[in-house]
């Protein structure tokens, strides 16, 4: 199986609890004023890849958790939920940011197989109106859902809402709930 990924973080510490491999999916139709990561929006976009090769580099990040993003990462539910197993049977924890609401996933043809994989969910779509950038959530309407024991509110609340990392060949990749803004100067 394959999936559409916008792009592929294997150890961030902003994206949940602890060090996390982040799969940004491609992706969303949405269409929430205001997005922040309009460039995730079109299905074609981003690169394929397939689901067992993230699972290995998921396996060999060492990070605590798996974190999907996006787009919206059950607009592509079947690789969503083969990359979720995958994290399961390694052991490692799962989270994932998705525009739909709790009700909304329960309705998906996969969606209570997708929530019986998850460990915390933040659902409902970005409002800019109550823009909020704390705590893993972009905007007040969205809620934190702990759908085990695997993490308090208070692991969640501790994600930093930014991070800043620069690859070993130079490039600069920013992320979190409220992510900082580069100026370049020369
Ligand atoms: S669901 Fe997420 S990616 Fe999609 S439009 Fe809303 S904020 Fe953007």
């Amino acid at each position: 199986m394959r999936a559409r990924v916008h792009g592929v973080e294997p150890r961030s510490r902003a994206n949940g609890p602890g060090a996390r491999f982040v799969v940004w999916l491609q992706g969303c139709t949405l269409g929430c004023p205001g997005c922040f990561n309009p460039t995730t929006h079109p299905a074609d976009g981003g690169h394929e890849i397939e689901v067992a090769e993230l699972a290995a580099q998921l396996e060999a990040s060492g990070a605590e958790g798996l974190s999907l993003s996006g787009g919206e990462p059950f607009q592509q539910p079947a690789a969503a939920l083969a990359l979720l197993e995958a994290a399961r049977a390694q052991g490692k924890s799962t989270l994932a940011f998705s525009g739909y609401t709790l009700d909304e996933l329960r309705a998906l043809p996969l969606g209570e197989r997708i929530l019986a994989h998850l460990d915390v969910l933040i659902d409902g779509r970005y409002v800019a109106g109550e823009r909020l950038a704390t705590g893993l959530r972009g905007s007040e309407n969205q809620r934190i859902r702990l759908l085990t024991s695997r993490y308090s509110e208070a692991d969640v609340a501790a994600t930093p809402e930014a991070e800043i990392r620069i690859s070993p060949t130079g490039e600069v990749i920013l992320t979190g709930v409220d992510p900082l803004k580069l100026k370049v100067l020369r």
